[in-house]
């Protein structure tokens, strides 16, 4: 039932690229075309800055395009900030919430749920972000966190993403073994139902990605270093078809 859900490969591109980025789409499309990739979906999330420069593009390769983070408020006095509003207007179509690296800067479930809220009503696709760290991991308490993170995490609308990025994994070529993977895989999908994609996050690579894709529970990849070359994206992303 779960293999049923189209696979969705999402690039985190984190505070890195500059305005020649513009073209990575179209450099990915050449690699990997449209017609070959009828059955997934692509998504690039740049830094906001880039989003309305990369709307064009992604649309010409067939992607879709992201923002990393919102704001809870749609509107108000937030210095630095963007509401999902906001990003929608740039052309974004999802945006990652609760990522760990947000949630290290103080971000909460009760926080991420709010942005996933707030992403919902703007019409953006959240990607809610869970994730042990190595002591909570060692601990035994993996799937204990995880199930928490949702419980608290979680949009009052339906249709969002999830991505189970265990905080040890990420930016460290270490990966959980497939068994633990699929073992949270498992259980998140018994919390949130079939219609839910659920992606693995954390040193997907294209070595690595066609055994990660190939659990049950995992309905694609949500990957960083790896991303931010099209060679490799597209290599893992064939992986996924
Ligand atoms: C991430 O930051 O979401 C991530 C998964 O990074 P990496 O693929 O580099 O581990």
């Amino acid at each position: 039932m779960a293999k049923a859900l189209r696979p969705l490969i999402a690039a985190n591109w984190k505070m890195n690229g500059s305005p020649d980025w513009v073209d990575k789409p179209l450099e990915f499309d050449a690699l990997f075309p449209q017609g070959q990739r009828k059955s997934l979906d692509v998504l690039i999330c740049p830094p906001a800055l880039y989003l309305q420069r990369l709307s064009d593009t992604t649309r010409q390769a067939g992607m879709y395009l992201g923002a990393q983070d919102c704001h809870k408020a749609a509107s108000g006095a937030h210095t630095g900030c963007l509401s999902a509003e906001m990003l929608m207007s740039a052309g974004a179509d999802y945006v990652i919430v609760g990522h760990s690296e947000c949630r290290a800067a103080g971000d909460t479930n009760k926080s991420v749920k709010a942005k996933a809220s707030a992403a919902k009503r703007a019409g953006l696709i959240p990607i809610i972000c869970v994730g042990e760290t190595e002591a909570q991991r060692d601990k035994g308490d993996a799937l204990k966190v995880v199930k928490t993170q949702i419980k608290g995490s979680l949009p009052t609308l339906a249709d969002y993403v999830i991505a189970y990025e265990p905080v040890w994994a990420i930016g460290t070529g270490k990966v959980p073994t497939l068994k633990d993977i699929a073992e949270i895989h498992d259980a998140i999908r018994a919390q949130v139902g079939d219609g839910v994609r659920i992606l693995y996050g954390g040193s997907v690579k294209p070595t690595n990605a066609k055994d990660i894709l190939a659990i049950e529970n995992v309905n694609g990849a949500l990957i960083g270093g790896a991303g931010l070359e099209m060679k490799s994206l597209s290599e893992i992303a064939r992986l996924a078809v």
